[in-house]
């Protein structure tokens, strides 16, 4: 198919995407299958990296397709405020059945982004709720992603993301961030040292004093910036002293949710339990936009106070909670659980970890890290040409059979949760080919 005969390639102004480089030379994918995209072209792509960190149990999956498929001719749409229907309960109630402790409510919204508001919205208004009017500080990390929105890139900390913006919210902090070459490079797993950096929210409370700050908010395991994983004992550390001072807790959990690192969520993995768990893409198997936002049963009792015909919490999306999204949430809830996904990763952790490490002596590779079913390899940078090297490694990746993410010099790989041992291989011996042929 001649793509640019077809579609005027100038129309679409693309996300987070080289456009002109695009366009000069269009990348499409036109289906789905499992572990494989096909490409407009006819070949045959390996999906290492779920979409983007969404697609955890693979593409085209017949539950989901056919419940969204039955859900568009049942009950299209439904006002999200003042009514119900019964898809978005079922769901939330799966949700929280299998959420970490103590986390019984969730609201919906439509991506990693939304959810990320109405975290860091809640918690305010929680504190407000319970009369601490005066806590409204957030404090976020360097190297943090949280979506695109103000409130997500005033607590994130990737500075392309910020600097364009203005001056974003204020009264925002930001924890360093843990990745640590000197200390850590080629870690397998978790990494040893750097636990004492959480103690740098101690300085920042002692800036600002805890009774003005509302939450903290990080990714258990940094995904967009290069799969950055705690040290030992770091997230344990930020529980301590969040706790100590009566400062919520947010894990922005929209990668390492539903299975990602081989158990259902980053909090049982690292068994932290935080106070607002943010999630998406895995929530759907990224087939239909939708988030989830988990509470803990605190936050939530403290809002159902006052006359009952009064709305408790102003906030809300026209689409939370729509019927297709929790049509589709509920056969990818069932999928995983059916197949045993969720904790899939677990068995494949050790095999996938091996494949990736063997890596380590190819040129330009300075440091390779994994968790569960994630993992990085961080390539030398060119001088004064950053991210050229991993942007060459991912077109040549893509020529090869290969869909990988790189983010700067860093190669990420989060396949779906179906992948085998013999896709491991494959994925590591054409990774290893293109790591051989960069200059
Ligand atoms: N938070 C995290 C940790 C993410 O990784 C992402 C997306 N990669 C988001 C938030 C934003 O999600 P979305 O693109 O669905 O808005």
């Amino acid at each position: 198919m001649n793509i640019s005969a077809t579609n005027n390639l100038e129309a679409f102004w693309m996300p987070f995407t080289a456009n002109r480089q695009f366009k000069k030379n269009p990348r499409m994918f036109v289906s789905a299958d499992r572990m494989h995209y096909t490409t407009s072209d006819g070949r045959q792509v390996m999906d290492a990296t779920s979409g983007l960190w969404c697609v955890n149990a693979g593409h085209n999956r017949p539950r989901i397709v056919e419940a969204i498929r039955q859900q568009a001719g049942e009950l299209d749409y439904a006002p999200a405020f003042q009514m119900g229907h019964p898809k978005a309960f079922e769901l939330a109630s799966k949700l929280v059945a299998m959420s970490p402790t103590g986390l019984d409510h969730v609201m919906f919204t439509n991506s990693g982004s939304e959810s990320v508001e109405t975290a860091l919205k809640t918690a305010i208004a929680y504190h407000r709720a319970k009369g601490d009017g005066s806590r409204f500080r957030l404090i976020g990390r360097e190297r943090g992603y949280h979506g695109v929105n103000f409130g997500g890139i005033s607590v994130g900390g990737i500075v392309p993301n910020r600097k364009m913006f203005g001056t974003l919210l204020t009264g925002v902090d930001h924890l360093p961030h843990t990745h640590d070459l000197q200390r850590n490079a080629f870690t397998r797993g978790i990494p040893e040292h750097g636990a004492e950096l959480a103690n740098e929210l101690e300085r920042i409370i002692g800036l600002h004093d805890a009774s003005t700050i509302a939450a903290v908010i990080v990714e258990p395991v940094a995904g967009s910036t290069g799969v950055l994983v705690p040290p030992k004992g770091y997230l344990q550390k930020l529980r301590e002293i969040c706790d100590k001072h009566g400062i919520l807790l947010i894990f922005d959990e929209v990668i390492t949710g539903y299975g990602r690192l081989g158990a259902p969520f980053a909090a049982d993995y690292f068994g932290v339990v935080p106070d607002i768990m943010i999630t998406a893409k895995g929530l759907t198997n990224g087939v239909i936009p939708m988030g989830a936002v988990f509470v803990k049963n605190e936050i939530h009792d403290a809002f159902m106070t006052g006359p009952e015909h009064v709305i408790e919490f102003f906030h809300g999306y026209t689409y939370s909670g729509n019927p297709m999204a929790s049509a589709a949430g509920i056969a990818t809830m069932e999928t995983y659980q059916e197949e045993g996904l969720l904790t899939r990763g677990a068995e494949l952790a050790g095999y996938f970890e091996d494949g990736l490490h063997s890596l380590k002596d190819l040129p330009h590779v300075i440091d390779i890290r994994n968790i569960g079913i994630v993992g990085a390899v961080e390539l030398e940078p060119i001088a004064g040409e950053p991210t050229r090297r991993a942007f060459q490694a991912f077109l040549d990746a893509y020529d090869k059979g290969l869909l990988i993410r790189t983010t700067g010099d860093i190669i990420a790989l989060s396949p779906p949760l179906i992948v085998e041992k013999s896709d491991i291989d494959f994925i590591i011996d054409t990774l290893g080919g293109v790591l051989k042929a960069l200059d």
